[in-house]
């Protein structure tokens, strides 16, 4: 599988929309790796995860090829991997598909109240270009060549949250944001039903803040890696990576990759492929 990070921060940006802290000016300053749009990745170029606002400039500045793409997971509803309004895009006029096709958008019944609603109101019902497929936690579903499963997230209940494990062939990895310290229900799940991730994506929102609940921060993320391994879910062969960044937590890209390869850790950025 081949994955590629289209954008790794959390709900504002980084640098954030309307902020003038001290780290949204460095990353300003610095450029490159250390400018993150919001949260969405793509694997092999078929299965996207996630729709934000930002979709669209990943489209112009990553490549992302939006009109052959025919499966995209959703996380949960916040706007930030959830933004409804530019599945319109696709309808009418807006789109001319060359032959017709159906993207399936794919998520919890608090996604589904969400998506359906624009999906309908574009009539994509009657010409087929978008659907909602309603996925239930802890219930493996097939997605092309892949075997998808959702797990309860620690995040938002409003947001009805999941986070995913892809499989495909003997690989498999695993998508973990938004989310704090996996739920018990998610650990029991893991530890009965899976041996050596090969690539460990994880929620590292608040990187130098102290945080166990709805997000995580760095030192946390370091005790979910020492339990995934401790139970056989993860080894020397797993590949994790920290994703999902928010300025509250300080430090630039430049500034935390040093730290997290102490640690183990790479550092996601926009743009970033992971061969798995
Ligand atoms: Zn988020
Ligand atoms: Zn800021
Ligand atoms: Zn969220």
């Amino acid at each position: 599988m081949r994955f590629k990070y289209l954008g790794t921060a959390a709900a504002e940006g980084w640098p954030a929309m309307f902020c003038q802290c001290e780290a949204c000016k460095k990353a300003r300053k610095a450029g490159g790796k250390n400018i993150r749009t919001r949260s969405q990745a793509v694997v092999d170029d078929k299965l996207l995860i996630d729709f934000p606002a930002d979709t669209y400039m990943h489209v112009l500045y990553q490549g992302l090829d939006l009109a052959n793409i025919q499966h995209c997971l959703i996380t949960h509803n916040h706007s930030d991997h959830l933004y409804p309004a530019d599945i319109e895009m696709r309808g009418g006029v807006f789109a001319h598909l060359f032959p017709e096709r159906c993207l399936t958008f794919y998520g919890t019944e608090g996604v589904g109240a969400q998506i359906k609603g624009t999906i309908e109101q574009v009539k994509f019902t009657e010409n087929r270009r978008a659907a909602f497929q309603t996925i239930t936690p802890f219930v493996p579903f097939a997605v092309d060549e892949y075997t998808v499963t959702p797990l309860r997230a620690d995040h938002s209940a409003h947001s009805d949250p999941v986070i995913y494990i892809i499989e495909k062939g003997d690989k498999k990895l695993l998508y973990a944001n938004d989310t704090g310290y996996f739920t018990e229900e998610t650990w029991n799940y893991l530890e009965k039903n899976i041996t050596g991730f090969d690539f460990v994506s994880l929620d590292c929102t608040c990187i130098l803040i102290d945080c166990k609940r709805g997000h995580m921060g760095f030192d946390t993320c370091v005790t979910v890696k020492e339990r995934l391994t401790d139970m056989g879910c993860a080894n020397k062969n797993t590949t994790f990576c920290l994703h999902h960044f928010s300025h509250n937590g300080s430090l630039i890209y430049d500034e935390l990759v040093p730290k997290a390869l102490e640690k183990g850790f790479l550092v996601s950025y926009d743009g970033m492929t992971i061969d798995i």
